[in-house]
């Protein structure tokens, strides 16, 4: 039996950690569960007031339990790639690991007032993307697809909460090789 792992990198938002476990298990069709794991401000990079997805990256796939069949972990800290300003989330490709990052998610980090229910639907849309790299997904060119590429919010915001048909055509080929 292989599991799929939500992992808590630090304190991270209880819902939408919940949210994200039920999508993927749905989705995924394996059994979720939670994990704990460091906070990734072990990565935190003092001039960029960021933390580094690559680092993190590297401790998710030393952390990777023997029985998962992914482990996609949460953080609410910022995480930025060397060449981006930042970056919503950082996956291996066709590997195990993945990060999501909660922190510019929220309607607050953008001067608005809170909103759950939006919050957990990015959440989710960014969790299916990385776990779809983790498959081998690459960027989709259907906008509402959640493999598109988004660099701000509001392409966030224009995917729905799935994948294309092709996609999920993809990695449901791709799990069974
Ligand atoms: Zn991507
Ligand atoms: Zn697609």
């Amino acid at each position: 039996m292989k599991y799929l792992y939500v992992g808590s990198m630090g304190d991270v938002d209880r819902e939408a950690a919940a949210a994200i476990g039920e999508r993927l298990e749905r989705e995924f069709g394996a059994p979720v569960r939670g994990m704990e794991l460091p906070d990734a401000e072990f990565a935190y990079n003092a001039a960029r007031k960021q933390c580094g997805s690559i680092p993190v990256l590297e401790l998710l796939i030393r952390s990777c339990p023997e029985d998962a069949l992914k482990l996609i972990a949460l953080t609410e800290r910022d995480l930025f790639i060397p060449v981006l300003t930042f970056v919503y989330g950082h996956a291996q490709l066709g590997g195990r690991s993945a990060v999501v990052s909660l922190a510019r998610l929220r309607q607050e980090f953008y001067g608005l007032p809170p909103n759950q229910e939006v919050f957990l639907h990015r959440a989710v849309k960014e969790a299916l993307h990385e776990t779809g790299h983790t498959f081998g997904l690459v960027h989709c060119p259907t906008t509402a697809c959640a493999m598109s590429l988004a660099t701000n919010i509001r392409q966030i915001d224009s995917k729905q909460t799935a994948f294309c048909a092709a996609c999920e055509a993809h990695w449901r080929r791709r799990s069974r090789e």
